[in-house]
């Protein structure tokens, strides 16, 4: 494939595909390396350029109308949608449904694959939603090709795949701590061949968007069951039903993220027929674990882009030749040099942790990669925040201005600290299994000290444990 691209003045640019980690580059096809480099450099050279230019489309739209943010809201800007065009002319589109499970829907790359790829996505505000990689539309995706009727999969994965319209997925109420999902207190009732749903959601991420079409919601079907896990369904509602009311939008620290942004939505007496049931009724935990699996890594892998994105911005201030703080260039002071370093250990760490989760799902699925998914969840929000902190730094007042990407790197990046089930969550779920190996850990142990006694005694040598104490008669054991 010929690219036509123009710009390419770093002369010791070396391309995504020949900078693959030697321990994963064995698991990538040509294709998809092929594919990693033109991701590259449709990101490098016509996505990021792009970005001020949606950024200033939607403040135009906003400016133009007599309420700012309705007009920001219903903006749709035009640079988004020649993205689009120019993507599927180079064939990118639709990497992130993985083969092993997707072999008609998906572009044929794995997780490890995709995994690549959305690094570079994560680089630019217009690049996953050009290539239609974005969130949550991926992660809704996966539920329609994974747990869809045909007719759910006619209606609304085609025009998602199309990159036609938009969806969100409805789960966190305000009054209840949703992290929790059996918490979740939404009713669903059935009225003959319907469901009526009423109660509210917030944090409902792409439903700012006219194009948002469609709501997956989780609701409580079933409050009586004697299992709290399946008390839930998980149900299809058109944005336009009637008894849905956007109330408003939430900031993320004073960022709206229009037009997708996050919404607060009110349900009364939302009718919806039986045939929108995801999976079937008291099924909605599985979908909802189906779904966040992959979505949690999806957030990583575009985590480790930002980071790189603020290393980026970092190293070009410190070689910066017009400032010289104290007579030297910031790339002189040793302190810079300290953090620069550490950003590029956590970062290559980083990086290798969300490969083998990715690598982990393509060997099984997201269930027999639990472990691997929540490592990344916690780790890698934790690295984008530290580099993010010394860039920031590096530029004075510039780095929490409007004038660099950076501190809405940070806005959007300390959300992942929360998003998809926060830190704590996954941290608990990863000591409570590492802990279970406690006990068998404790009997090893004790032997292993059994067998040094024996071998002291045959090499003739003294025992000197000072723990080797029988606890009910205070001798020493030895
Ligand atoms: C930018 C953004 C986008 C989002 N998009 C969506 C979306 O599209 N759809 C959707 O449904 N939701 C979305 N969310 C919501 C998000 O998933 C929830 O905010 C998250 O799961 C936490 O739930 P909660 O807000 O109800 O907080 P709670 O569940 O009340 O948790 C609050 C805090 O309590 C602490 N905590 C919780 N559990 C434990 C524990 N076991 N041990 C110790 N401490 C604990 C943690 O510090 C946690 O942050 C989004 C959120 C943000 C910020």
């Amino acid at each position: 494939m010929s690219v036509p691209y123009l710009i390419n003045s770093d002369k010791g640019y070396v391309p995504a595909s020949q900078r693959i980690p030697s321990v994963v580059k064995h698991l990538v096809s040509d294709r998809a390396k092929k594919a990693l480099d033109l991701v590259e450099r449709f990101v490098e050279e016509e996505c990021i350029p792009a970005d001020a230019v949606f950024t200033q489309q939607i403040r135009e739209a906003g400016d133009a109308h007599s309420s700012n943010i309705v007009g920001r809201f219903e903006s749709h800007p035009s640079v988004i949608e020649d993205l689009k065009k120019r993507a599927q002319e180079l064939g990118l589109w639709n990497m992130f449904l993985p083969k092993n499970h997707f072999k008609e829907e998906g572009a044929g790359f794995s997780n490890l694959e995709y995994g690549l790829m959305a690094e570079y996505l994560g680089r630019s505000i217009t690049a996953s939603e050009a290539v239609n990689c974005a969130a949550p539309d991926t992660g809704n995706m996966e539920v329609f090709a994974k747990y869809g009727t045909q007719e759910q999969k006619a209606q609304w994965l085609k025009p998602l795949m199309d990159g036609k319209i938009r969806s969100a997925f409805l789960m966190t109420e305000p009054q209840v701590s949703s992290s929790d999902a059996t918490n979740i207190e939404m009713r669903m009732h059935k009225e003959g061949n319907e469901w009526v749903l009423n109660g509210q959601k917030w944090w409902s991420s792409g439903a700012g968007d006219k194009r948002c079409k469609i709501y997956i919601v989780m609701a409580k079907s079933d409050p009586n069951n004697s299992s709290k896990y399946k008390q839930q369904s998980v149900i299809l509602v058109p944005a336009d039903t009637p008894g849905v009311t956007v109330h408003r939008m939430l900031g993320v620290m004073g960022y709206d993220d229009a037009p997708h942004g996050h919404g607060h939505i009110y349900f009364n007496n939302v009718r919806v027929p039986d045939s929108n049931m995801i999976l079937g009724a008291g099924r909605g935990f599985e979908v909802v674990q189906g779904r966040l699996g992959p979505g949690r890594i999806h957030h990583a892998m575009r985590s480790i882009g930002s980071a790189e994105k603020a290393m980026d911005w970092y190293l070009a201030r410190l070689n910066d030749p017009a400032r010289t703080p104290f007579g030297k260039q910031l790339a002189e002071h040793a302190i810079q040099l300290e953090r620069v370093a550490r950003s590029r250990v956590e970062i290559d760490s980083a990086r290798l942790a969300v490969l083998n989760a990715a690598n982990t799902i393509d060997e099984g699925d997201a269930k027999s990669a639990l472990k691997e998914i929540a490592e990344v969840k916690v780790e890698v929000p934790g690295v984008l925040m530290n580099v993010l902190d010394r860039a920031m730094q590096a530029y004075g007042g510039a780095g929490v201005s409007q004038d660099t990407p950076l501190a809405q790197m940070w806005a959007s990046g300390r959300t992942m600290r929360i998003v998809d089930g926060p830190d704590e969550v996954h941290m608990i779920q990863l000591g409570r299994n590492e802990s279970k190996r406690g006990g068998a850990l404790l009997k090893r142990i004790e032997a292993q000290k059994e067998k040094t006694r024996e071998l002291m005694k045959q090499y003739g040598l003294k025992n000197e444990d000072p723990l080797a104490i029988n606890r009910v008669s205070g001798k020493s054991k030895l």
